[in-house]
């Protein structure tokens, strides 16, 4: 049971204390974060806390249960995300067709296009050729520095033009191509529509 007499105002001084103190050890929350000022902060412990200031002690964590508190200030208007709802909501899926914003034949044609192994190849001759290395068009990431032998010569090819606006164009020019690492390669791919490499590169900045 949640005793009566807990206040907003209580909530925000154990709130403080945990900022000032931490959660204490077998206090933090499994499944649900309570926002306040845009923090998250555990439930259950902060109803423990909030009596202290109450009520003078701090209620146990075994007088009540975490959906209990999480009900409590649902009820009570507070924000409280389950983070495995989130979870589900946030994760994408490892499927790259289905991620793909343009649509599954977008996809095929713009893979097909990074995977025509003669112009990427040349893409990636000229850049090496030009600057002794090869980096990542959008974050500066070099395989080489990072992976050794294993990383030389490694860039990924991402064709520059949305697939839809090619309109049955079949030639692709070196010129095309941005070299990028795989995971700014992935990020380009990630948002509702085709990311450029400059709006990721301010999106990297902040
Ligand atoms: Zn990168
Ligand atoms: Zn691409």
């Amino acid at each position: 049971m949640i005793p009566k007499g807990l206040s907003d105002d209580h909530f925000r001084r154990a709130a403080s204390e945990i900022d000032l103190r931490g959660v204490a050890p077998g206090r933090a929350s499994r499944h649900y974060d309570l926002i306040l000022n845009g923090k998250s902060y555990p439930p259950k412990y902060i109803i423990s806390l909030a009596n202290r200031f109450a009520h003078g002690n701090d209620l146990p964590a075994e007088k009540f249960n975490a959906v209990e508190a999480k009900e409590y200030f649902l009820r009570s208007g507070y924000k409280v995300l389950d983070r495995r709802r989130q979870a589900r909501k946030f994760v994408a899926s490892q499927d790259e067709e289905s991620a793909f914003p343009e649509g599954r034949e977008c996809f095929k044609k713009h893979r097909h296009l990074e995977r025509d192994n003669v112009i990427t190849r040349k893409a990636k001759e000229r850049r090496l050729a030009a600057l002794g290395r090869l980096e990542c068009d959008v974050c500066g990431f070099n395989f080489q520095s990072t992976y050794g032998d294993l990383g030389r010569g490694f860039i990924e090819a991402h064709h520059l033009t949305p697939v839809a606006k090619l309109k049955g164009k079949t030639k692709t020019k070196i010129t095309e191509f941005g070299l990028v690492c795989s995971n700014c390669h992935r990020m380009l791919h990630r948002g509702p529509a085709l990311l450029s490499i400059a709006v990721l590169k301010r999106v990297i900045r902040g």
